[in-house]
């Protein structure tokens, strides 16, 4: 039976280190910590994602700052806040809410974020950093990923780690820092052939589709350590991930459950990430 990773345990740490080091700012260089949350429209899920970020704002001692704009609000007008938001010194770090609602082109939002304030590291600038290994920000759930798969202390150098999704927000990020910490990476997606075949070389398997208990413990090599970031909806519409759990613990080394897994880093590492924009904005 595998060790399960504790995400909560994992993400209490990295949140209870970013309050140390912000009480210590706060006491020593006078320096305030601003995270400004921009939502757009009355998506259910993003109200309750961006309670949560708010709410972790206050447990590290941040302060955050929402703007909860009308779902009729115009690109320009959110463009225009965004642009304020660049300049207020109090913001350290912006994030805006994804999805946005259709008449709105998320691109040019992202773009428009001050890299230096790009918390979710979505922002191209901080995308080519990321590949080059010079960044200042990870994107939030692949390094919470990092992290998890540190906890279980199984050393990633020249290990087959297999990322199955090759989105910009998780599977591409996720491939160049498992490649960063010197695994050999494999990047599996919808038109990948035998992936069963290749899913059973992972020494590292991240799982990152969208598809509810999607791999199976035949798909996964014994002892594999096996990260699931899916947040999906089984038959009866419970919480699940990508990774059929049961079948998968019986053979892998380490896994993650869902929820308590992945889910709760996210929001540790966004809380990681404006700490370091603050931090970077003051040139300490
Ligand atoms: P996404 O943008 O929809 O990308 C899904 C990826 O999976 C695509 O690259 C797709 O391949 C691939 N895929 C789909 N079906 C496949 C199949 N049958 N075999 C192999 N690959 C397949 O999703 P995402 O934003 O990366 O999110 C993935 C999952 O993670 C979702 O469940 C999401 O809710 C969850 N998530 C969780 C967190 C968290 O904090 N825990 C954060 C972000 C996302 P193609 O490129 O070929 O279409």
């Amino acid at each position: 039976m595998a060790n399960i990773i504790d995400g909560k345990a994992v993400s209490a740490a990295v949140k209870a280190e970013v309050a140390e080091e912000t009480a210590k700012l706060k006491d020593e260089k006078g320096l305030k910590v601003g995270l400004a949350v921009v939502i757009v429209g009355n998506d259910p899920a993003s109200r309750v994602y961006v309670n949560n970020k708010k709410k972790a704002c206050e447990a590290v001692g941040f302060q955050s700052f929402e703007y909860a704009l009308d779902e009729n609000t115009t690109q320009e007008q959110l463009l225009d806040l965004v642009n304020v938001l660049n300049r207020d010194d109090r913001v350290n770090g912006i994030l805006v809410q994804l999805p946005l609602p259709g008449h709105i082109d998320e691109k040019a939002v992202i773009n428009a974020i001050s890299p230096e304030k790009d918390v979710d590291a979505f922002h191209p600038v901080n995308v080519g950093k990321i590949m080059i290994g010079e960044y200042s920000f990870l994107p939030c759930t692949p390094a919470g990923v990092m992290r998890l798969i540190e906890s279980t202390g199984v050393d990633i150098t020249g290990k087959q780690c297999v990322v199955i999704g090759r989105s910009n927000i998780v599977g591409k990020p996720q491939a160049m820092l498992l490649l960063q910490k010197n695994g050999t990476v494999t990047i599996c997606h919808s038109r990948t052939k035998n992936l069963k075949e290749i899913c059973r070389t992972a020494d590292i398997l991240v799982v990152a589709i969208g598809k509810a208990k999607f791999v199976t413990g035949d798909m996964i090599k014994e002892g594999a350590v096996v990260i699931d970031v899916g947040m999906d909806r089984d038959e009866n519409g419970k919480l699940c991930g990508d990774v059929d759990f049961e079948s998968a613990e019986k053979v892998a080394g380490y896994i993650t459950p869902v929820p308590g897994g992945v889910g709760p880093m996210t929001i540790a590492m966004l809380m990681k990430n404006t700490l370091t924009a603050a931090k970077q904005q003051a040139g300490i």
